[in-house]
């Protein structure tokens, strides 16, 4: 499967599940996914071998630009947005003017949306750098964390780096509760490979980083459309929820989408 690129930098605004009226912002190259993971259940299909040398990414400025201008239109509608989201055709913190795009995001929302959040999608495998950080904690930044053990996030996410999931974890707790994490729960088989971070001691484990990170918010949720690995499998509702209990008894906010 192909998967679904945003075809252009800025698009909807959309209604999202998770963020309300949501106008998507992509700093990403429309004809290529350009991600540090390859995760399995990804919309826009695999992430190629050589993507981040084949990118052409988009300048701060050509993203300041189009953004003013889209912002300019919809308050000339009478449109107002709940939140302003990088999210798109792979990771928005990739992108290395991202600590000046988002100044000039905010900047930009100040002026027209004053009342809009500004939200980051993030797979959080660029936290290394400590600007990334900083730029995230200025906006509502929502951190994945599909994983308990090193084997099931070397599985699901298929990190393209040698990053691990311990290290991953040690940025996360530096947010000091500054964050919400995102995690994905999906159950399949890949090359003979049984994939499932609903079972116990994965679950187990996850609640462990939680408790070590203190995010101010978790959102649980699984597969919304067709994944690029055919055998994965959607896990409903009520399986969520039981998940999302076992968060709140460690007194941390979680809600499933
Ligand atoms: S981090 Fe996001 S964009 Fe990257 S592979 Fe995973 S789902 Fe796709």
């Amino acid at each position: 499967m192909a998967g679904t690129l945003f075809d252009s930098i800025i698009f909807g605004p959309l209604s999202s599940r998770r963020l309300g009226t949501s106008l998507g912002i992509n700093l990403l190259p429309t004809t290529i996914k350009f991600c540090s993971f390859n995760c399995i259940y990804c919309e826009c299909g695999w992430t190629e071998t050589n993507s981040i040398e084949k990118a052409q990414l988009y300048t701060a400025k050509e993203i300041s630009t189009s953004l003013e201008e889209r912002l300019i239109y919809l308050k000339e509608q009478n449109i107002s947005l709940d939140s302003m989201t990088f999210a798109g055709n792979g990771e928005p913190t990739m992108h290395p003017q991202f600590v000046e795009i988002i100044e000039d995001t905010i900047r930009l929302r100040d002026l027209f949306a004053p009342n809009s959040k500004i939200s980051v999608l993030s797979n959080s495998t660029m936290l290394g750098k400590p600007h990334v950080i900083e730029a995230l904690v200025k906006v509502n930044n929502i951190m994945k964390l599909d994983a308990g053990s090193e084997h099931m996030f070397q599985l699901i996410n298929k990190p393209k780096n040698r990053i691990t999931l311990g290290e991953i974890v040690e940025q996360l707790k530096k947010f000091q509760g500054q964050l919400i994490i995102q995690s994905m729960f999906v159950r399949g088989e890949m090359e003979g490979v049984s994939i499932d971070n609903t079972i116990d001691s994965e679950v187990e484990a996850w609640l462990k980083h939680l408790v070590a990170i203190q995010p101010k918010e978790v959102m649980i949720y699984s597969l919304d459309r067709r994944p690029p690995l055919a055998l994965l499998e959607k896990i409903m509702e009520p399986q969520l929820e039981v998940i999302a209990e076992r968060v709140r008894q460690l007194n941390i906010k979680a809600s499933v989408y």
